[in-house]
């Protein structure tokens, strides 16, 4: 017989072949149920044939009994384990009813379980990516050891020791912003399907990223560390996909030690909730503190700093000395909270090396001065606010809101309808990479940026 030539790789197998062999071929004309494909169980006196496959009941992992005779085990086509045994083409998996996992190649056992005697089992393919049979009691007899850590998928934090698989990904809690552990090793932030930033690191197909309990973001390729954030010694930190596009990794004290938009400052990220009292919030390095004021969020006061940004003039009456509504110490620079003074600061700088000629034309905006705006528009004082916002609503009034010179033009409130100008510089670098910066555009208005979001953001 020709398996009596083949060499057996384990001894179990050596005074048995013919034995087996002979089960095999009673077993195998006798009870030929094959798995069902696809499902996440093979019962007990099934077969998984060449070609067939097991699915984990939350589709991540399969096990693939490959035509080459490899048994392999994916999580989202990335192999996590295998029986090593390709190059024995037609081999197929036997669940035996001794409890015994088998591969057979013509006949011949090529890899097992080594668990004949513990009666019928069952092997699943676990949605922890395990593959794992178990006899009866539901008690495991043998496992691939492949089980992956839990990991908050979807939410928007990555927790201290947890990983970002390939496939997996965090969403900020607004919905727009996500972090993507790619296939292909790159670590990539989307904004609705835009890429804002990326570790760089594609073409090191199977790649995670590491959140190490040492404060260091780590991503590995093969056991290589490929990329990281810099910071290990910083302990236990968090990664947080922010609503402002900003992906931040925090440690204790919510201390920022690594972000994503970093492009020209250390502080050039938004800093926590932009309706939020700002007079604790020092203005960002490069900018000129001129004190707190009185801004306005849906009607109610509240305290917010400002910060005079040196690179952005501004011709708003509150920037302009002499003017009925100067603010002492804007000098003619555009004026912003102070949590919003580091993004800003960077966008303009970003923009000038890009070689934009850009200015203002309104950014922070008094209440007195809202008023008169809207006196003077037919449409707000009738109680239309989609070119002029109703006193104590604006965003011009929280100094976060900036109208820039250079394109004005008009559109719906959605994003499907919104206001284009790809013929203005200014406009199409700002379409380009506001978002870089948390900033986004008004659908009404070319002209109106801000950090917010929702359906009338773009
Ligand atoms: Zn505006």
């Amino acid at each position: 017989m020709r398996m009596l030539h083949r060499r057996s790789y384990y001894p179990l197998h050596r005074g048995v072949l013919a034995l087996l062999f002979g089960l095999a071929m009673l077993i195998g004309q006798a009870n030929t149920a094959s798995a069902a494909a696809g499902t996440n169980t093979l019962f007990a006196h099934e077969r998984l044939q060449p070609g067939q496959f097991l699915a984990s009941a939350n589709g991540q992992f399969r096990v693939h009994m490959q035509e080459d005779g490899n048994l392999v085990l994916y999580q989202n086509g990335v192999a996590l384990w295998s029986s090593q045994t390709h190059g024995r083409s037609g081999a197929w998996l036997g669940n035996q009813g001794d409890g015994n996992l088998v591969l057979y190649h013509n006949g011949v056992a090529i890899w097992n379980s080594g668990t004949p005697g513990h009666g019928p089992s069952n092997l699943i393919v676990q949605d922890d990516g395990n593959l794992v049979l178990y006899k009866a009691g539901n008690v495991p007899t043998w496992a691939s050891g492949t089980q992956r850590p839990p990991s908050n998928v979807g939410t928007n934090t990555l927790f201290a020791h947890e990983r970002l698989q390939p496939g997996q990904f965090l969403a900020s809690a607004n919905g727009q912003f996500r972090v993507h552990m790619q296939e292909d090793g790159n670590l990539v932030l989307y904004q609705n399907g835009v890429a804002l930033w990326s570790s760089q690191t594609h073409g090191r197909s199977g790649a995670w990223l590491g959140n190490q309990g040492d404060g260091n973001l780590v991503l590995y390729h093969n056991g290589v560390a490929i990329w990281n954030s810099g910071t290990p010694g910083h302990g236990p930190s968090n990664l947080i996909v922010q609503d402002d596009g900003n992906l931040v990794l925090y440690k204790a004290g919510n201390v920022p030690t690594w972000a994503s938009r970093n492009d020209s400052s250390n502080d050039s990220s938004i800093v926590g909730n932009i309706f939020a009292d700002s007079s604790n919030v020092p203005c960002a390095a490069g900018t000129r503190d001129v004190g707190i004021m009185d801004g306005y969020r849906s009607g109610t006061l509240t305290k917010i700093r400002l910060c005079a940004l040196p690179n952005l003039s501004s011709t708003s009456e509150e920037s302009r000395p002499g003017s009925a509504y100067y603010i002492q110490g804007a000098n003619g620079n555009a004026l912003v909270n102070s949590r919003v003074s580091g993004a800003v600061f960077a966008m303009i700088n970003s923009a000038k090396r890009a070689g934009i000629n850009i200015s203002a034309t309104s950014t922070f905006r008094t209440m007195a001065h809202q008023q008169a705006l809207c006196n003077g528009n037919h449409l707000c004082r009738n109680g239309n606010y989609t070119y002029v916002a109703r006193p104590g609503t604006s965003n011009h009034q929280m100094g976060i809101a900036i109208d820039f010179a250079g394109t004005n033009v008009k559109g719906g409130t959605s994003c499907t309808s919104r206001a284009t100008d790809p013929g203005s510089p200014v406009w199409k670098w700002l379409s380009d990479n506001a978002a870089r910066f948390g900033y986004r555009q008004y659908a009404a208005e070319s002209w109106h940026w801000d950090p917010l979001s929702g359906p009338t953001r773009c």
